[in-house]
């Protein structure tokens, strides 16, 4: 049997799958990706693209391309609740940072807006992004079964076009095969909570729909109407895929009964539901069925073998972290396997992924589900929750217009459960607030920061060891800077500042030591960057002569107050730390060629 060798295996070409194929060949590491269909995501299901996913992608120097095909910040903001789009507007909500209270909070946070764009788009930017930096891809291509030994793991793939099976010998796998993952299952790693809670009707369409929405741009439409009710939300959706004629229609059904069954005609029956107006042209695209999972591993990796994306956390798409996650869960991961597989830090630098990771994971299950709870409230509030049909229903909306003091009491219970749903659509800090406890992370003594807000709804900047590195503009020589942007780009990076030469000498130092790339950058006038407006000044946390260490994924690693006494050899016992490093023992054993009929085939 054919043996194909690579360092990593990814088994998947979903959003996770594809951006670990992109970062592990950034950072120079041998991938194959292999996909079980003949091509990418052919139905738009992930839009949000959160600002810490833009800034991934910004290090990875497609945050342009990615801007250049988005739908905007300024367009995904007035969302509605109505009957239908030609129908009454029964409220309306500011979301996505777009509520003037809240957009300098977004400004302030990240050098990249959040924007929108369908899965089908991104996908092939990240996909034509790996493969043109060295990823082998071979789609028609499923995982069927793993066996792991101390060297490596040994997969058998099928090729779907032939029919064979054969061999792939990696040192490490991704199982990115989404949420219903056989590597998952094979490594046994254990969930918790429900899959399919909740059945979905996604349908395509094409239809020019400017005339209802334009005057509301949003990404997002809620129509109330008897029978829509999508996993226990109660309403329809009608969600923009491209301003104003492109669109996904999520409808509700009963997970109890059998599937519905959907032909052309019904997807335009409910199309024109959706809309409320049945003389608009609509041309269906597609129509496939769904479920609303609430459910997440406890490990997100066995050995060798590890997993991300909806592999490991499974739930519906309010608050639009699913992609978001999946890249994220991704960029976690790739730096460290890149390091320990160029013997530069020791294998345990991949237990900090599960450490790292698996909070997260649970964190944003429950928030998307808590999210769909949350519309309750509004319900409650037009009397929908025990209207008895349609008339009653339309009886109890019609109610709210009245000026009674129970109508009175209703628009302000109404008013109050719109607030509630900012914990789904500006839910700010959810997206930044990750703050890391692991051994990836060296500890200055400081305890946490409390969150001075609502850590779901606000972002906290701080280095505490663990959190994201906090954005500022910055001058260099000229042009504007990030902070985001002096970290990343697969190395360590050391910011100080007046001071802090010794630092620079360290850094330096280290570098040459261990092979581990680590910048450092001084800030301040008359340095390397200038902090013009003195907001990295306000934000380090640490003196001017101290330092703040960051890693290639931009989570801050370590810091201190000021210069040490010596700073090379506290710089040394941080990285050591950090990387675990074993120096008298290889880090990686190498490969074992298996017996191949037709020898091994070297993916590079
Ligand atoms: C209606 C809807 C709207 C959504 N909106 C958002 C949003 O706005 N923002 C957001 O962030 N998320 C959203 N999501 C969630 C998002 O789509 C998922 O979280 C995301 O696709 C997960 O990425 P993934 O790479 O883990 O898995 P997937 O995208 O599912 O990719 C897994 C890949 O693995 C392949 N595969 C499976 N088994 C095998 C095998 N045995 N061998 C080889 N290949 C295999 C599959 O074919 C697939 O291509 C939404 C989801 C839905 C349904």
């Amino acid at each position: 049997m054919q043996t194909l060798e690579t360092d990593v295996l990814i088994v998947g070409a979903g959003p996770a799958g594809l951006s670990s194929a992109l970062f592990l060949s950034q950072y120079g590491v041998s991938n194959l990706l292999i996909e079980k269909y003949r091509w990418l995501a052919h139905t738009p299901r992930a839009h949000i693209t959160n600002q810490r996913t833009v800034e991934i992608l910004r290090d990875m120097g497609i945050e342009g391309e990615v801007l250049e095909k988005a739908t905007p910040q300024h367009l995904m903001g007035h969302q509605a609740i109505c009957t239908s789009l030609a129908g009454e507007e029964l409220a309306r909500m500011r979301t996505w940072g777009t509520h003037p209270s809240r957009k300098g909070d977004y400004d302030l946070a990240s050098p990249s807006q959040i924007c929108d764009l369908p899965q089908t788009l991104l996908e092939p930017i990240l996909f034509e992004a790996a493969a043109s930096r060295g990823t082998q891809v071979r789609f028609n291509t499923e995982y069927v079964s793993l066996e792991q030994d101390e060297n490596g793991v040994t997969a058998t793939v099928r090729d779907r076009t032939r029919g064979k099976t054969y061999q792939v010998r990696a040192k490490y796998v991704i199982g990115a095969d989404g949420s219903h993952s056989k590597v998952a299952a094979d490594i046994g790693l254990p969930m918790a909570g429900q899959m399919g809670v909740a059945g979905a009707v996604n349908i395509v369409i094409e239809a020019d729909l400017t005339k209802f929405v334009a005057h509301r741009p949003s990404a997002l439409y809620w129509v109330l109407q008897p029978g829509s009710d999508i996993g226990g939300v109660g309403m329809g959706v009608v969600r923009m895929v491209r301003p104003w004629n492109e669109w996904l229609l999520i409808w509700g059904y009963d997970i109890t009964q059998p599937p519905p069954e959907i032909d052309e005609a019904e997807a335009t029956r409910i199309a024109h539901n959706l809309i409320g107006d049945d003389t608009i042209p609509v041309t269906v695209r597609d129509f496939s069925l769904w479920t609303v999972n609430r459910a997440y591993m406890t490990r997100y990796s066995t050995g060798r073998v590890f997993c991300m994306g909806d592999a490991v956390h499974r739930h519906p798409p309010n608050n639009g972290l699913g992609s978001n996650t999946s890249i994220q869960d991704a960029y976690n991961l790739a730096w460290k396997l890149a390091l320990v597989l160029d013997g530069k830090a020791a294998p345990s630098l991949l237990d900090s992924y599960e450490d790292e990771r698996t909070p997260i994971g649970k964190q944003i299950v429950e928030r998307a589900n808590q999210s769909i709870e949350e519309f309750g409230g509004i319900f409650d509030a037009l009397g929908l929750t025990d209207a008895a049909g349609t008339e009653h229903l339309l009886a109890n909306m019609a109610a709210l217009k009245e000026n009674t003091p129970e109508a009175a009491a209703r628009r302000g219970q109404l008013r109050a459960a719109l607030d509630q749903k900012n914990y789904e659509f500006n839910a700010h800090g959810v997206e930044l607030n990750q703050r890391y406890h692991s051994a990836a992370v060296v500890t200055d003594g400081a305890a946490e920061p409390p969150y001075d807000r609502d850590p779901q709804l606000y972002y906290h900047p701080t280095t505490w060891p663990g959190a994201r590195l906090p954005h500022c503009w910055l001058d260099r020589h000229g042009e504007a800077v990030s902070t985001l942007d002096l970290a990343g780009k697969g190395r360590f990076t050391l910011l100080t500042g007046i001071g802090g030469e010794a630092w620079q000498y360290a850094a330096k130092d280290i570098s040459a030591g261990t092979g581990v790339d680590v910048t450092c950058f001084a800030i301040g006038p008359g340095q390397d960057i200038s902090d013009p407006y003195g907001d990295w000044a306000r934000l380090s946390e640490v003196a001017d002569s101290g330092c703040v260490l960051i890693r290639p994924d931009g989570h801050v690693a370590w810091r201190r107050q000021a210069v040490a006494d010596d700073c090379t050899a506290e710089l040394g016992r941080v990285m050591d730390l950090l990387l675990n490093r074993t120096p008298a023992q290889p880090v990686v054993d190498p490969p074992v060629t298996q017996p191949a009929e037709e020898g091994p085939l070297v993916v590079s």
